[in-house]
């Protein structure tokens, strides 16, 4: 949580949540709006409350539910195809959690209560007219048996509000409006994508912990692949989620991937809408010019942002599986505290003096111990000042002695890599009709792991030639 005072727009870095308080919309309030269902069947209260000044005040920031922390979430998004770097809640302050009689755990919003860091330029507020149309969608879309965020009320205000209307290209004052909202997480795949983005990874990792445990409880947290089941179940919902959608003519309007939520729910209603005339090309955005957010459009475009998904996971999927194969490559069996560490100070050394990539790990799989302790490695990894220390760790953790070891690491660390320079000669022969270095390259790659005995072979093993740092490859093909 971002303990910065203070509603003033900025750019919020590692963490999920920043505190704001909800700025109360001005007197005189009206109750506008009360979804019986959600204040009987989900918070338990008693329809009498509702008409109380207190419940206003309640439900439009004036007021407090005891012990809670409003919160503003901070997340990113890709909109209308392009990264838009940090978003977040702008006009919606989280209240807490509330555990009702039947055990759901709801989160409850406002949306509409004023500035956070997060409003950029906006004013922090809704108008009557958006307000309207998403306590009346959110509700509709439930009864409709479609997942979605719900709303409790809708309280309006004589605040004035400016808002452009854009197609007389008028400026009106309109007025102010709170709705109380509700869902089981307000998390969206641009919760994620802001961390990736920023590299905040340990943070990704928590969050991802975090919504896994909460809400996926089908997914086992001590399993190793969980994130890729969890993404795997985030497809699935994502597209039962738009099937619906496309079954009962709902367009969303604005599919970018802050408004695609996590639990495959419909949330964000803004320019939304139902297809009257059938039209599979029907937008119901008049500012989406190019229709991309077509109701057709629909699955594709959820395609798009689970792809986004996949990148935010990314730095927590791909690391695990390339700390597998490095650990492969090195031989170390278990998990061990430390290998991550083993195996970044090996790279670091390697990137300090340039060593050969392909001959270190080669090397570290043919060159007994004892030679390796006498700095008989590749010529330049041997003169890291940290090397004798790294070769001391590396060979006490191993669990067996390094020559037994090496038995598999040969079939591991290849020898013979298509090196550029390899290519070039061949092609240059080839450009002239002469194919057989085609040919032996062919055969000496086909067995990458086995040393072969043949003229050429150990040049091939070997650092490239000193032309080869001329060589440019381009994506000309
Ligand atoms: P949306 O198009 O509704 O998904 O909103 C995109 C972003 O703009 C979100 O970060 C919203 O919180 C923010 N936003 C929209 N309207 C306002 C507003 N009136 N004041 C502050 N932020 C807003
Ligand atoms: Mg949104
Ligand atoms: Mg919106």
């Amino acid at each position: 949580i971002d303990e910065v005072d203070g509603n003033f727009a900025r750019s919020v870095k590692h963490c999920i949540f920043s505190k704001s308080n909800p700025t109360p919309l001005k007197d005189p309030l009206r109750l506008a709006a009360i979804s019986k269902d959600v204040i009987e069947g989900i918070l338990d209260l008693d329809m009498a409350v509702t008409q109380s000044d207190d419940f206003l005040h309640y439900a439009s920031g004036g007021r407090l539910p005891l012990g809670s922390v409003p919160l503003a979430h901070r997340y990113g998004g890709h909109q209308f195809g392009y990264w838009a770097g940090q978003l977040g809640d702008g006009r919606a302050h989280s209240l807490g959690q509330y555990t009702n009689r039947k055990g759901e755990v709801w989160e409850l919003q406002l949306k509409g209560s004023g500035k956070t860091p997060y409003s950029r330029s906006g004013d922090g507020r809704a108008v009557i007219r958006s307000s309207v149309r998403e306590f009346l969608c959110s509700e509709a879309m439930h009864f409709l048996g479609v997942p979605t965020s719900r709303a409790a009320s809708l309280v309006v205000s004589d605040e004035p509000v400016i808002r452009d209307q854009f197609y007389n290209g008028n400026v009106k004052t309109e007025r102010g409006a709170v709705v109380l909202r509700l869902a089981k997480s307000w998390f969206r795949i641009g919760s994620l994508e802001i961390l990736a983005q920023s590299g905040e990874i340990e943070l990704l990792r928590k969050l991802l912990n975090f919504v896994i445990d909460e809400h996926f409880s089908s997914i086992n947290s001590d399993d190793p692949d969980k994130y890729l089941v969890f993404y795997s179940t985030v497809v699935n919902e994502t597209a039962h989620l738009i099937a619906q959608w496309m079954s009962v003519g709902f367009a969303h309007g604005v599919c970018n991937t802050d408004n695609f939520s996590l639990l495959s729910i419909t949330i964000d209603y803004g320019p939304f809408g139902f297809m009257e005339s059938y039209n599979p090309n029907f937008v119901p955005n008049t500012s989406d010019d190019e229709g991309r957010y077509s109701i057709g459009a629909q699955a594709n475009v959820g395609l798009v942002n689970l792809e986004k998904l996949l990148m935010a996971l990314s730095p927590v999927l791909s690391k695990k599986q390339i700390h597998q194969l490095f650990k492969a490559k090195l031989g170390l069996l278990g998990e061990e505290e430390d290998d991550g560490y083993l195996i970044a100070f090996l790279l670091k050394m390697m990137e300090d003096t340039k060593s050969d990539f392909t001959m270190v790990f080669r090397q570290l799989s043919e060159v007994p111990a004892q030679q390796l302790h006498n700095r008989n490695f590749t010529q330049d990894l041997s003169s890291h000042k940290l090397f004798s220390d790294w070769l001391s760790k590396y060979l006490l953790r191993l669990r067996t002695t390094l020559s037994d070891c090496q038995k598999y690491l040969t079939d591991v660390n290849p020898r013979y890599v298509l090196r550029n320079w390899m290519a070039e000669s061949a092609i240059s022969k080839a450009e002239i009709n002469d194919f057989s270095e085609v040919e032996l390259l062919y055969h000496i790659l086909s067995f990458p792991f086995v040393t072969q005995e043949t003229a050429e072979e150990a040049s091939y093993a070997a650092r490239p030639p000193l032309w080869a740092k001329r060589l440019k490859i381009s994506c000309s093909s």
